[in-house]
């Protein structure tokens, strides 16, 4: 298990803002409790029915969870059941739509945007993100999107991941004054990367657990 305050440290050096999550979607809530022993109070989750186990595990910890997956319409009422502190995968119009359907709360949410035009990825395309949001923002009364998030491109071209976060980091800029607040992007391979091109949410697993 990594020594949080290391990481912290270097994460505030870079910017002093910035907000770790903790993904333990590849552990148990023994590694949760013991990241919290060391004061850690946000986690992601890819899978509803992980976080609904871990949320109902941890119950007493005062934990904050977040989506970090691709929300299956099966598992939406699920997902609203469990009150996540930021749905961080909102990944199209229609999604929002059948989020906001069933919503009795505002629940706050990032626009996911597949900024390195992969395939493989969820997200709405750089070209229409913006207006994608600002369609979210104005038709979606109880999702209240308070940003974007964005996983940074596959490549081993340390320029090319850096092209895909300046992408993600110049629409969130765009959008800051229809209320953009969160940029998150940035994982255990490419953390730094991703706060130095503006990012001021990290969502880290891997390498806290080694
Ligand atoms: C798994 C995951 C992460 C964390 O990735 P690591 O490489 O384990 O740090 C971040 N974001 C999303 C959306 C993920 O699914």
């Amino acid at each position: 298990m990594i020594v949080l305050s290391k990481l912290l440290d270097e994460i505030y050096s870079i910017n002093p803002q910035a907000r770790l999550i903790a993904v333990s979607k590849n552990v148990t809530s023994k590694e949760v409790l013991e990241l919290f022993s060391q004061g850690q109070i946000e986690y992601g989750e890819n899978r509803v029915q992980e976080l609904a186990k871990k949320q109902s595990e941890l119950k007493d910890l005062g934990l904050k969870w977040h989506m970090i997956g691709r929300l299956q319409s099966n598992k939406i009422n699920q997902l609203i059941a469990l009150k996540p502190t930021l749905w961080q995968s909102c990944d199209s119009f229609e999604k929002a739509l059948e989020v906001d359907k069933r919503l009795n709360f505002k629940l706050d949410t990032l626009l996911q945007i597949n900024s390195a035009n992969e395939d493989s990825k969820q997200g709405v395309l750089e070209g229409v993100a913006k207006e994608i949001y600002l369609k979210i923002n104005e038709q979606c009364s109880n999702i209240n999107l308070v940003g974007v998030m964005s996983i940074g491109s596959h490549s081993d071209d340390w320029r090319e991941v850096t092209k895909s976060f300046e992408t993600t980091y110049k629409i969130y800029k765009s959008l800051e004054k229809d209320g953009a607040k969160i940029c998150s992007m940035g994982m255990s391979s490419d953390y730094e990367l991703a706060l130095k091109s503006g990012s001021n949410m990290l969502r880290i697993g891997s390498m806290l657990y080694i």
